[in-house]
Formats: C-alpha cells, sequence, structure tokens
C-alpha cells in the first residue's frame, strides 16, 4: 500500500467550496488504497488576517504568543477537512503539529524541525483512517511551547512527514500548474517545468521562488524525498523535485526567482583588519539574523565598507546589533535601504557554459537596470537592484535566455 503525503495551500483550501473539492481529492487518493496523510495550510488570508490583528494590538507582541496566534489558522482548515470527509464517509482525524510529533528548536517564527515522532499519525494510518496534520507548526522540546515553522512552512511539514512515514511521493498542491521558469504572475510566457533537481529547487526557492519553502527542499533533498508541485484546480501533472538523475529536461537555466522582501545593510569604513568580518557576522548570527548576500570592497587607505542583505523584517534587530559595535571597532554609520530586491538566474548547465553572467548583465544593462550588488554560486547568478526595477529585470533576463513558452510561427505551414 502506497503512502501519500498531500499538501494543500492557503487558496486551496480558501473557502468552503474549495475545501470541499480538496474532500474530494483526498477520498479519492484513499479510496485508491493509499495511506492518506493530508497537510492544510490556513485559508488564503487567514494568517496575514492574523498577523495584521497582532500588530493592531502591539508594534512586538510576544513571540510566543504571535505563534499560538498564528497556529490557529491552519486547525480552522484541519478541522473543516475533517468534517468535510465525514460527511462524506470516509474517517479521518485531525491534528496539529505537536500532536502528529513535529518537534522543533525554541526559535518562535522560523522554528527549525529537529525531530519527527508521528506514532500517532502512523496509528491512525493503520487504521485505515485520513490523518490530516495543521501545517506550519510544531512543539519545542526545550521548552514546551508551540513554534511555527516560518512563512510558507507548511511546505516544510509535509516534506518532512513524507521522509519520517517514508512517503512514496509528496504532492504540494497550490494554485499554479508547478514550478515555472519565472513567477507566473510576473512573466506572461514563463513555462512549467516538468523536472527540476534538488540543488536547482534549492536555489529558485532561496532566491525567492515561494512555490516551495527553501527548507521543505533541504528535507527532501536530505531524505530523498520525491516532490511533485502541482495544481489542486486540475488533475495535470507538475513539476517533480528529484535528483538530478531524474531530471527530463537538460537545459542550461531553469529559471529566474526574484525576491522583494530584503534590505541591504552597509557598515561603512570597516577598518581593515583581521577578524573585523568575522566579528560583525558573529554577532548578527547570534541574534538570530538570516544574512544572504554579503559584497565587502577592496580597501582603500585601510578601510572598506561592507554590506549584506537580511529579511526586512530583521532589520531592526540587525542595526541594533550593528550600530554599537560598528562604533567600538572604529568603523562609520550602518546604513539601510529597504528600496530593493533581488533577481537570481538558476541552472546546473551553467557550471560547464561560460558567459552565462555576462550576459544577464547585458540584458539587465539593456533594461536600463542598474546593479548594486552580484553574487553567485557554481549554478546561480544573483544581483540586487532597485526595488522598481525587479519586474522588469525579471522579464528582461527571462527573455534574453529564451525561457518562455515556445509560441507558434504566425503563418507557418
Ligand atoms: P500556497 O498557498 O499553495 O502555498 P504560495 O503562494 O505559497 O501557494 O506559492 C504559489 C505561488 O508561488 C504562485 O501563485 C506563484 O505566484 C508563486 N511563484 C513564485 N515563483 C514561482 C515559480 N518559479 N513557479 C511557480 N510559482 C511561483
Ligand atoms: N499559513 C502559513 C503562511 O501563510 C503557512 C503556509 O501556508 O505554508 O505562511
Ligand atoms: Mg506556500
Amino acid at each position: 500500500m502506497a503512502i501519500v503525503v498531500q499538501k494543500y495551500g492557503g487558496t486551496s483550501v480558501g473557502d468552503v467550496e474549495r475545501m470541499k473539492r480538496v474532500a474530494d481529492r483526498v477520498q479519492r487518493s484513499h479510496k485508491a488504497g493509499n495511506q492518506t496523510v493530508v497537510v492544510v495550510s490556513a485559508m488564503g488570508g487567514t494568517t496575514d488576517d492574523l498577523v495584521g490583528m497582532a500588530s493592531a494590538i502591539s508594534s512586538s507582541p510576544p513571540q510566543r504568543e504571535l505563534d499560538m496566534l498564528l497556529t490557529s489558522g491552519e486547525r480552522i482548515s484541519m478541522a473543516l477537512l475533517a468534517m468535510a470527509l465525514a460527511e462524506r464517509g470516509v474517517e479521518a482525524k485531525s491534528f496539529t503539529g505537536s500532536q502528529a510529533g513535529i518537534i522543533t528548536d525554541e526559535v518562535h517564527g522560523k522554528a527549525r524541525i529537529v525531530d519527527m515522532t508521528p506514532a500517532r499519525l502512523q496509528e491512525c494510518l493503520d487504521e485505515g483512517n485520513v490523518a490530516i496534520v495543521a501545517g506550519f507548526q510544531g512543539v519545542s522540546r526545550k521548552t514546551k511551547d508551540i513554534t511555527t515553522l516560518g512563512r510558507g512552512g507548511s511546505d516544510t511539514t509535509a516534506v518532512a512527514l513524507a521522509a519520517a512515514l517514508g512517503a512514496d511521493v509528496c504532492e504540494i498542491y497550490t494554485d499554479v500548474d508547478g514550478v515555472f521558469t519565472a513567477d507566473p504572475r510576473i512573466v506572461g510566457d514563463a513555462r512549467k517545468l516538468d523536472s527540476v533537481s534538488y540543488e536547482e529547487m534549492l536555489e529558485l526557492s532561496a532566491q525567492g521562488a515561494g512555490v516551495l519553502q527553501v527548507r521543505s527542499v533541504e528535507f527532501g533533498r536530505n531524505h530523498g524525498v520525491r516532490i511533485h508541485v502541482r495544481s489542486s484546480f486540475s488533475y495535470r501533472t507538475g513539476t517533480w523535485v528529484g535528483p538530478q538523475e531524474d531530471k527530463v529536461e537538460d537545459a542550461i537555466i531553469s529559471g529566474v526567482a526574484h525576491d522583494t522582501s530584503e534590505a541591504k545593510l552597509t557598515v561603512q569604513h570597516v577598518p581593515d583588519k583581521v577578524g573585523v568580518a568575522s566579528q560583525l557576522f558573529a554577532k548578527l548570527a547570534d541574534a538570530n539574523v538570516n544574512v544572504d548576500m554579503i559584497v565587502q570592497n577592496v580597501s582603500q587607505e585601510g578601510a572598506t565598507d561592507i554590506s549584506c542583505t537580511v529579511p526586512r523584517g530583521e532589520v531592526d534587530k540587525a542595526t541594533a546589533v550593528l550600530e554599537p559595535l560598528a562604533k567600538q571597532i572604529g568603523a562609520g554609520d550602518v546604513i539601510v535601504d529597504s528600496d530593493i530586491g533581488k533577481v537570481a538566474l538558476v541552472g546546473a548547465g551553467m557550471k560547464t557554459h561560460p558567459g552565462v553572467a555576462a550576459k544577464m548583465f547585458s540584458a539587465l544593462s539593456d533594461a536600463g537596470v542598474n546593479i548594486q550588488m552580484i553574487s553567485t554560486s557554481t549554478i546561480r547568478v544573483s544581483v540586487v537592484v532597485d526595488a522598481a526595477q525587479v519586474e522588469d529585470a525579471v522579464r528582461a533576463v527571462h527573455d534574453a535566455f529564451d525561457l518562455g513558452e515556445e509560441h507558434e510561427e504566425q503563418g507557418a505551414g
């Protein structure tokens, strides 16, 4: 008997009618003889509404209580889905993350899973029932408090459960047909990929392709979980995320990702001395700030600027530790620029193809986009640009590499 984990995102369970349609799909999987585990997100917009209410009450709500509040969205979904299945004669039980054995560290708002003990789910499946799990949440072994896994964290709940239960597949049901060569909301002719490797998907997600939370891809890669990203509104095949060997396409470039959720921090006139960068970034790490791109120039007259990008929500935390440290080490001011965005080109083939970065930069220059920062990995080139130019930049790069859907020649034949 196959074990299938299905995850339904916020739009897919967005209202009662959609919830009923999800119940039909789950029933279909159950009837086909699969042991079915369903992970649900909060109904579309719910998490944002809850965040809004919390910030209307407090500018810095206690993190423990914020997690308590946010996890309620997923609990609404799980109970409603269990009722919809009961209505169809399918026995289903819902479980919170804690009941499902999702054990995390104690970092509220972006907890990491440290252990999985899904004995209750296994029992539920063995009894022939469907198990429904509230996504995006766990419980800290240390504090016993409820935690959340970061925005988009239901993907990670699903992949982690698939790994722990040895599932045959983890299906991520969403509001687009799969993983595209760029966000289909921005690039009209973006093309759906049939398959993408874990490595490429990791880069795409880390660079802002929100269709899969980056930690879910990490989990998938580390445990060899086959992930199928597909639409909950059709039965079409979506995109398979798996090992490089599974890739059916051999394109040089997989896609373009973008991210407008970060800000740029610059520490000016940092003394060019051994250990200074290590001090700056150790402080940021201690404060639990997620640093992304880092750029340091060659020093002039014994000092240099160091810039990095961090999530906008973490800017205050970052400046609070950097400002006193900058003074202490004899550096200049800490400058914040929130009007930036990141655009990244990803593809395993670029390892062996020279000239990819040059072609990307020339496409950006033709589109009149100024590049503020550059960073690369073996399979990625990322740039930071003005926030207002991000969408133009994505389209320009996507076009330059001919990533779009092939259009039929007009008047051909
Ligand atoms: P869900 O609520 O189902 O988790 P998300 O909003 O988190 O859905 O993720 C799906 C969205 O991700 C799509 O609607 C799309 O706008 C966005 N997205 C960004 N980049 C990509 C990409 N490369 N391929 C597909 N979708 C993408
Ligand atoms: N509901 C959470 C969010 O909106 C988690 C998720 O949907 O994956 O981020
Ligand atoms: Mg999501």
